[in-house]
């Protein structure tokens, strides 16, 4: 086996013990296709929760490479590093090894949308996530192109549908396995444009993935076609920084990690950005050069959010839009000019460049570039990632039509888990809108679909008070530990520690109670209201804003002191404070959701033929792509009227 004696170079030897060296075609339990960021979450994900797990990736060394932008986090994306993170993921803590810019976004607004972000160093990141997957117990590395599927006949009681029983590479070696994950980003079917310029890449410098596109379309799935791309990268030392906004990083850094609580570089060692803005001459380039430029002039949806700067210009014609200048890692010459995705022939893009305030004699060192990829509409999985047409077979990132690492790593885990559950027949794991972030993205992408990179939001949530990246793991480690076996013992000890201080430090908070006249003596500095007649709580004075933690414990320091020794602790108490009655009157709309979460429909329902319940046949159609799991999913689905949903509802309770 050609691929094998290449891992060999890579791997420490205890790696290739087992499956690859016995003899006949390789089986393993979980078999991962794309060393990505979700792939990398997926694999390690499986192997946490003892599967055997095979990653296969065309290289070894492109493992953990940031396609585009050096930096992880923000508003949303924050909140999936920390439910990531809570279920014992990776990225969260690569993150804190590998930064060298942290800065928290939002903080002016409340802490439920606080953007946890770093700029990352590039080559560390790698080598952090290289050296975490070699070194994952249970799991073994491979390099080679995935080409095809190997299908069987289903698990009993399923008629018309197939079950995955392993894959085969291009050089038409095979690997069985119980369960495979695809996790091919943008490489299915890619084609790399510049200018007029394509050629087939799943990004600049990598094959694309043909055969696997062309496999999953002949076995029926739905495939569109979307559109990203990335700015050119600029030679540091030509940059005139002196003229520019200069950002500094936060003091103290806050770790994206729950098991950390520093990063791995002081404030002061950290980089920092520089803001600058594109001129009317960058509108010019663009706008008189459209003909040169194929990737703007493509159908395929471009990312909304995160637009290319000739989409902008379009959009929005004679603004200012801003570029933040952003390092590429410690010891890099190279500057990532945010907000500057182009397509225009190189040339093109060196004339815009030096057209923008402090690049006037800016050199680019690489141009930017767009990619256009094949995706598979997401009603194809269910809330597991797992295909509805082929038994066992999971998708998870960019392929279901996502655009981010962290939305990719997000995906990674829950279909490793599920992987993983999957092969010791336990039920799947999860993680509903009420929960995390992670539950809104795959309820919105297999209920809705979408036809454009689909990235997270704060408003993508109901439950934006609930869901803070403060209280992931209360929310998640738990779960992850005792229904899927993927957090260790040390991260579900630490939560376990962390949720009992907080309960009791809150209820030692709640009984600490004065007049309010006397804690304006207590505490001066809280803006209390003297008028008030009833008793009020230490809790109730942890609200203002003037107040927290340090200020009550000296008041205060026999009952209150041991809850400032933990930093963490006592921000969180802070949160919990102020969140308290807003969250009491969020719990019951919580409990509503649930209840129709709760109420399944069955996963075989032949929605096309179904003639006890009264629905119209648009409706039977959506019902039947999408197969939603629970009424709660059904009734997210647009077109799916409420009128619908009671005659479904009175369906199940009569069936159940
Ligand atoms: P990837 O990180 O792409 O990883 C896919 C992996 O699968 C690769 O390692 C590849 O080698 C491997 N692979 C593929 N096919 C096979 C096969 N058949 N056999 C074996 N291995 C295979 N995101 C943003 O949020 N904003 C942006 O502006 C943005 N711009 C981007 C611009 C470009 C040019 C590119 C390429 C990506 C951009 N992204 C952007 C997307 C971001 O990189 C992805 O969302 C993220 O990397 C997706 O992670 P993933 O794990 O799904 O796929």
């Amino acid at each position: 086996w050609v691929a094998a004696s290449l891992t060999r170079q890579h791997l420490p030897s205890a790696r290739l013990s087992g499956d690859l060296a016995s003899p006949g075609p390789p089986h393993f339990d979980v078999v991962v296709v794309g060393g990505g960021h979700a792939g990398t979450e997926a694999a390690a994900a499986a192997a946490r929760c003892g599967s055997r797990t095979l990653l296969l990736t065309h290289r070894v060394d492109t493992i953990g490479q940031m396609s585009c932008n050096p930096s992880f986090g923000g508003i949303g994306k924050g909140h999936l590093m920390r439910e990531v993170d809570a279920l014992d993921g990776l990225c969260a803590r690569i993150c804190d090894q590998s930064g060298v810019h942290y800065k928290v976004l939002n903080r002016r607004k409340g802490p439920a949308v606080w953007g946890l972000r770093a700029q990352i160093d590039r080559k560390l990141y790698k080598q952090n996530m290289q050296k975490e997957i070699l070194n994952t117990p249970l799991l073994t590395v491979q390099e080679g192109a995935v080409e095809d599927l190997i299908l069987s006949e289903p698990e009993h009681g399923h008629p018309g549908k197939c079950r995955v029983s392993g894959v085969v590479l291009v050089d038409g070696s095979a690997v069985h396995a119980e369960c495979v994950i695809l996790t091919t980003g943008t490489f299915l079917r890619g084609t790399v444009v510049i200018g007029l310029e394509t050629h087939p890449a799943g990004r600049l410098g990598d094959q694309p993935s043909v055969g696997l596109a062309q496999t999953l379309e002949k076995l029926g799935f739905t495939v569109g076609r979307l559109k990203t791309g990335t700015p050119p990268r600029i030679a540091k030392e030509s940059i005139d920084f002196s003229i520019l906004n200069k950002q500094t990083p936060d003091d103290p850094s806050v770790p994206f990690s729950f098991v950390n609580e520093t990063v791995w570089i002081r404030p002061e060692d950290q980089l920092p950005c520089h803001l600058t803005h594109t001129s009317p001459r960058v509108d010019a380039i663009i706008l008189e050069n459209l003909h040169l430029n194929s990737h703007v002039k493509e159908t395929a949806s471009g990312p909304r959010y995160c637009p290319s700067i000739e989409s902008k210009v379009l959009r929005f014609p004679n603004r200012a839009h801003q570029v933040w200048l952003e390092p590429e890692g410690m010891d890099s010459d190279l500057i990532y000019p945010q907000g500057l995705s182009v397509t225009l022939p190189a040339e093109l893009q060196q004339k815009m460049i030096a057209c923008i305030r402090g690049l006037e004699k800016a050199k680019m060192v690489q141009p930017g570039y767009g990619v256009q990829y094949d995706y598979l509409d997401p009603r194809q999985i269910t809330p597991s990632l797992e295909t509805h047409s082929v038994q066992r077979l999971f998708f998870a990132g960019q392929i279901n039509g996502t655009t981010g690492y962290e939305e990719a790593a997000a995906q990674g885990v829950i279909a490793g888990v599920n992987a993983s559950l999957r092969v010791s027949r336990k039920p799947p794991f999860v993680v509903s809108r009420t929960e995390g972030y992670m539950g809104v993205m795959i309820d919105d992408l297999t209920t809705q679909g979408t036809s454009e990179p689909y990235r997270m939001f704060t408003s993508r949530a109901e439950f934006r008070l609930s869901l803070r990246p403060d209280n992931a793991d209360d929310r998640l480690t738990f779960r992850g530990y005792e229904e899927a076996g993927c957090v260790s013992q040390q991260r579900y000890d630490r939560a376990a520690w962390m949720k009992s201080s907080l309960e009791e430090g809150i209820s030692v908070l709640k009984s600490i109670e004065f007049s309010s006249s006397k804690w304006k003596k207590l505490i001066p500095q809280a803006s209390i209201s003297t008028s008030r007649s009833l008793p009020v709580r230490a809790l109730d004075v942890l609200k203002y804003e003037e107040v927290d933690m340090e200020l009550l414990a000296k008041a205060f320091p026999e009952a209150l002191k041991k809850y400032t020794e933990c930093r963490e602790l006592a921000e969180r108490l802070k949160i919990e404070a102020s969140y308290e009655s807003i969250l009491l009157c969020q719990l019951q709309e919580i409990q509503d959701m649930q209840r129709d979460e709760a109420l399944q429909l069955p996963e075989d329902l032949d929605y096309l033929s179904l003639r006890d319940v009264s629905l119209s046949d648009e409706v039977r159609e959506k019902l039947h792509f999408s197969r939603p799991r629970t009424i709660g999913a059904a009734s997210r689905i647009p077109g799916v009227t409420p009128a619908a949903i009671i005659n479904l509802l009175k369906f199940v309770k009569t069936t159940q």
